[in-house]
């Protein structure tokens, strides 16, 4: 009986002290009373778990703000230094790695080329390049909290486990207890796009947002859905948004079906159509966007055609899921206003007027290192998540 009170009693501690540290986060550098008015917490309880999180490095004092002629009130701010971590995005022939910090802020990257692609190998490369983020950033090995590892393809994460992965043609790879074992320090594994959404959440266009949606568009096209603040991952794989049918009778795609809404919009899809259409050579999506940048006008239509059909399966979800926001991102956001334009278009004819107003669609500026930083997010969301929804299968 004394250990069920004592263990409830850690939890509730556990429970409040990851809400004080996401309400800094959220809103910080703010003030001790402000906090206990916005949690609810008593002052007294505050102050201890307070103290509790400064000393455990994450939160620091910060004296600031408006002085009314006395001392300037202290405020709490989020610890950039208190904890780092690195994250990996897993692609065909390189591993790209960043380290950052508390706040999500990259101190380090690196790169490394695949030299063999077993599990075992690739886990070692891992340990090889999270090593050398450390050694170049200097930063002490026990403030790392964490190695984040996004891939593409099926992902279980609550298992750690690579159900399918594209580029390695591997099969149930108990992947993040593979490089666990190698690097030492607790390590997640998700799918890419989930991973993206998670640094949206926590640093990004998704904060303090109870329903979102991202989407990625680039080699393939993915979706992420955040309900009620938890990732939405339905029985298995939810979100596969680039495998929707819109011509059931369509081009054949890389899982099997016909006529995905992927086999359209994405590098593959646009080179084949540009292909269909244009008598000028076309190797790749690049030459296409710029034969469309030089006013030619079959490849326009193109990215046009390519928006439309995106625009309307975005209208479908607005109408069914009725998100906060829909942020886009992913390398094919460089196609810009040519496929964007005519996707804005048709989400505004293709909604209903009551629900649009409610939904905000963005395009996200778009950086190589977006996909890295989001894996290292995937071991900060887990470190500030409430012991409620955190994972229990990688204590
Ligand atoms: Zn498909």
């Amino acid at each position: 009986m004394v250990t069920s009170k004592r263990g409830s009693k850690d939890l509730i501690r556990a429970i409040n002290y990851s809400i004080i540290l996401n309400k800094i986060k959220e809103i910080g550098p703010v003030s001790r009373a402000e906090l206990a008015k916005v949690t609810g917490l008593s002052s007294a309880t505050l102050t201890g778990i307070s103290a509790q999180i400064i000393a455990d490095g994450l939160i620091f004092e910060k004296e600031m703000g408006e002085s009314k002629g006395g001392r300037k009130p202290i405020l709490l701010a989020l610890n950039p230094s208190g904890g780092y971590a690195v994250g990996i995005k897993l692609t065909e022939n390189t591993l790209i790695g960043v380290l950052v910090n508390f706040v999500g802020e990259i101190i380090e990257r690196y790169n490394m080329k695949l030299v063999s692609k077993t599990p075992e190998s690739v886990a070692d490369l891992i340990g090889n390049l999270t090593e050398e983020l450390i050694k170049r950033s200097q930063v002490p090995k026990d403030k790392l909290l964490g190695v984040g590892v996004g891939a593409a393809g099926l992902v279980d994460f609550d298992r750690g486990m690579l159900i399918t992965s594209p580029f390695f043609r591997w099969r149930n790879v108990p992947f993040s207890q593979l490089v666990q074992n190698r690097v030492g320090v607790k390590t997640y594994v998700d799918n890419d796009v989930n991973t993206l959404m998670v640094a949206e959440q926590l640093f990004g266009a998704g904060q303090n947002l109870e329903h979102f949606i991202t989407i990625t568009i680039g080699r393939g096209l993915g979706m992420g859905i955040v309900v009620n603040g938890q990732i939405y991952r339905g029985v298995k794989s939810a979100g596969e948004f680039g495998h929707i049918t819109v011509h059931s009778n369509g081009r054949q795609c890389a899982c099997g079906k016909r006529g995905c809404l992927e086999t359209l919009v994405s590098d593959e899809g646009l080179l084949i159509s540009g292909r269909e259409v244009c008598s000028e050579p076309v190797d790749s999506v690049d030459d296409l966007l710029q034969l469309a940048e030089s006013d030619h006008n079959n490849a326009q239509n193109v990215f046009a055609q390519a928006g439309t059909l995106l625009g309307a399966q975005i209208a479908n979800l607005i109408t069914v899921l009725s998100p906060m926001r829909i942020i886009i991102g992913g390398e094919g956001v460089r196609f810009g206003d040519w496929i964007f334009k005519p996707m804005h278009q048709t989400i505004k004819e293709n909604i209903m007027p009551y629900q649009g107003e409610a939904t905000e669609v963005v395009v996200e500026p778009w950086g190589d290192d977006r996909w890295a930083v989001g894996a290292a997010c995937l071991v900060l969301g887990e470190f500030v998540k409430s012991p409620l929804y955190r994972n229990s299968s990688y204590d």
